[in-house]
């Protein structure tokens, strides 16, 4: 065990679960120089969705955060009180298998470790970034949805990189299949955005959530990760092949800009896509 991390148990929880979260946030975190980890990290496991819900309700008022519904998630990060917070629910993953919820919590040790500062939570809409949306019809708030979802893109591409090179591609290749697993959500969307410019580009940043990651395990070299692209492209088969091929293309040589920090490559990426024509 870990002396660095605190396991908080909220409610009556199943101990082999409980053991579980122990074994598999310390795997991760093995792997991390001890100097170089979070002070404070914490994993919170609840017992039920009622009262992680009311947690993050009382936090948000408290703290003034405006954010969407955690709950919705197989596990979460945050770090509004100054350091790390893992939050995964034992109701909540009940019936998700445990190869799952072991990706989901790997992934959000990655978030905790690379993300925990406020530089990746707050964007930048420079001049120039506000004249080319402006471009193809994204005034402000529907700029902000895009860079909101381009910035969770580079964020979790950037985590499952890491996780991969650790050695943690197996679980993160199990927590993005059961995401393509059911793709009528992102149809429905692509419906509605298809024929309007500035929607399009919204709706494809979001897809970019799951397809970089994807894009990133086949450049590490991650074992079954090309048949994880095969599945990706079935799932979202309703998609055009000339937007796949797009966005296959864009997803795999825009992600790398090497040492440049969070917000440029985030202006990079959302200036990309944005003069993309075919997307
Ligand atoms: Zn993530």
């Amino acid at each position: 065990m870990n002396s660095q991390i605190q396991i908080a148990a909220h409610g009556k929880i199943d101990q082999s679960f409980e053991a579980r979260i122990q074994t598999w946030a310390s795997q991760v975190l093995a792997q991390v120089d001890p100097l170089r980890l979070p002070p404070g990290l914490c994993v919170n496991i609840w017992a039920n969705i009622e009262d992680l819900a009311a947690f993050y309700q009382q936090e948000k008022e408290a703290l003034g955060v405006v954010t969407g519904e955690e709950t919705d998630f197989l596990a979460t990060h945050e770090a509004w009180r100054g350091h790390p917070r893992i939050h995964i629910c034992e109701e909540r993953v009940r019936h998700v298998s445990l190869g799952v919820v072991q990706g989901a919590l790997h992934h959000e040790i990655g978030h905790a470790l690379h993300h925990g500062s406020p530089e990746f939570y707050t964007f930048r809409f420079s001049d120039t970034l506000q004249e080319v949306g402006g471009s193809c019809g994204l005034d402000l708030p529907l700029l902000q949805q895009c860079i909101y979802f381009l910035s969770i893109a580079i964020k979790d591409n950037d985590v499952v990189k890491w996780l991969a090179k650790t050695g943690f591609g197996f679980s993160q290749l199990a927590l993005i299949k059961s995401l393509i697993s059911d793709t009528e959500e992102e149809h429905q969307a692509w419906e509605v955005a298809s024929n309007s410019p500035a929607l399009r580009k919204i709706t494809m940043a979001a897809f970019l959530k799951v397809l970089s990651p994807v894009e990133t395990m086949i450049a590490v070299g991650v074992k079954d990760a090309p048949a994880l692209k095969e599945q990706w492209k079935t799932a979202y088969q309703w998609l055009p092949e000339k937007e796949c091929d797009e966005l296959c293309q864009f997803a795999q040589r825009t992600f790398e800009h090497g040492n440049k920090g969070f917000q440029e490559r985030l202006e990079k990426v959302a200036l990309g896509l944005i003069t993309l024509p075919n997307l």
